[in-house]
């Protein structure tokens, strides 16, 4: 065996001891992860022939300029899909803008709270996030909570009509889907006067969702779109150019809609995957065919929970979560060798955020249908076994 041969051995045997990640990689396994999260299968493969196709000239798509004329196209390839899936309405414009979702925490109100003569907007409240971004909002104005769910442990979604909406606000924001306690909206407000802002980090492009409903809509790529780091925003035209005059500059939306979003350099590796995630989903037959396929998903494991009283989903039934699923052991000593069972049988990422503990499965569009039965199977076994 030659030197290089021997030394990719070795890499390969410890990458799998210590893990390169820190844990082993598994054969079979499915991640289960709430984010970043495991990509579609295909598009994890295209990833890696594009940087082995360029492994000797060193200019595969993340090694060259972002102004470079193949950069430029997988960008705005990038952006006509997105039209095409969500049938974005023409005013709206997609940005690709930096830090993630919790950036726009920030962004939004310096981009929109200007247009409220009292420095108003409301924050529908109804989990971790949109919490966070209501604190946020708050260094920038009053933001004020209409509504919320944190009465009933954020089981739930709040009825929001246009009575909650304050007059004067600049916005009013709230999460489409909550990713922590596993609820989602199902119908958004109606009538309200001012433009609704949607955090959608963990459903966007898991369902359709009607954009011309919604001032602005935001989501952190790393659940649903690709790697992290980056925010997919879409921004009605007429809320573009009213930002705070102290908004940083690559905060300022309509810096972004100038530039086509390279006023600087983006993370042109974040773009090229969402592309490839873009062209994924219109192969799939598009959203409406994603939206089934993510019903099915989370309807064997719903099915599974409610089946026994061994385990209890914590979100309340009109309001559950499509794409993280959180419940908890009714026998709450039995989390810990749940989890492990599940670790050591390929089912990875499965424990609950650490605010709330419990379980959470996490089931975005690229966890293929199997992973998501051979859970279930799992989840079957266990309470026979245990219960
Ligand atoms: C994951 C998540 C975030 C945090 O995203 P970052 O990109 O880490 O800022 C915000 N909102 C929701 C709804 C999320 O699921």
């Amino acid at each position: 065996m030659d030197r290089r041969q021997a030394e990719a051995d070795r890499w390969r045997t410890e990458g799998n001891r210590r893990g390169v990640s820190g844990t082993p990689e598994l054969r079979g396994a499915y991640n289960f992860s709430a984010g970043p999260a495991t990509l579609p299968r295909p598009v994890a493969r295209r990833v890696r022939e594009e940087l082995a196709a360029h492994a000797g000239d060193g200019a595969s798509i993340i090694e060259i300029s972002h102004k470079h004329p193949r950069f430029r196209g997988v960008l705005d390839t990038a952006v006509a899909l997105y039209r095409e899936v969500t049938g974005l309405p023409e005013e709206h414009h997609v940005l690709f803008v930096h830090g993630g979702a919790r950036m726009q925490c920030a962004a939004v109100p310096l981009n929109l709270i200007g247009r409220s003569p009292t420095r108003t907007a409301g924050y529908v409240v109804t989990g971790l996030f949109a919490q966070q971004a209501q604190r946020e909002g708050a260094r920038y104005g009053t933001a004020a909570i209409v509504a919320g769910s944190r009465d009933t442990g954020f089981d739930r979604i709040p009825e929001v009509t246009a009575r909650h909406c304050p007059p004067d606000a600049a916005f009013l924001h709230l999460t489409s889907n909550n990713t922590v306690y596993g609820t989602r909206w199902n119908d958004f407000p109606r009538d309200c006067p001012a433009p609704l802002v949607a955090d959608a980090t963990s459903d966007i492009l898991s369902r359709r969702l009607d954009h011309g409903r919604f001032g602005i809509v935001y989501a952190g790529f790393q659940k649903n779109l690709g790697p992290s780091s980056m925010a997919l925003v879409t921004v009605r035209d007429d809320l573009l150019g009213h930002a705070l005059p102290e908004t940083p500059r690559l905060l300022d939306y309509s810096v972004y809609a100038a530039s086509g979003s390279l006023d600087n350099t983006p993370n042109t590796f974040a773009v090229f995957v969402l592309s490839l995630t873009l062209e994924w989903i219109r192969d799939q037959g598009g959203l409406a065919a994603v939206e089934r396929t993510n019903l099915a998903k989370a309807r064997l494991l719903y099915e599974e929970l409610d089946r026994t009283a061994f385990y209890r989903p914590t979100a309340h039934p009109d309001h559950r979560s499509v794409t993280n699923i959180v419940f908890r052991l009714a026998d709450e000593s039995l989390t810990g060798e749940f989890l492990a069972r599940a670790q050591a049988e390929g089912f990875l990422g499965l424990a609950g955020h650490r605010l709330v503990g419990g379980v959470r499965a996490s089931v975005y569009n690229g966890m293929p249908q199997e992973g998501v039965q051979a859970l279930a199977d799992f989840l079957r076994e266990f309470a026979r076994e245990r219960g």
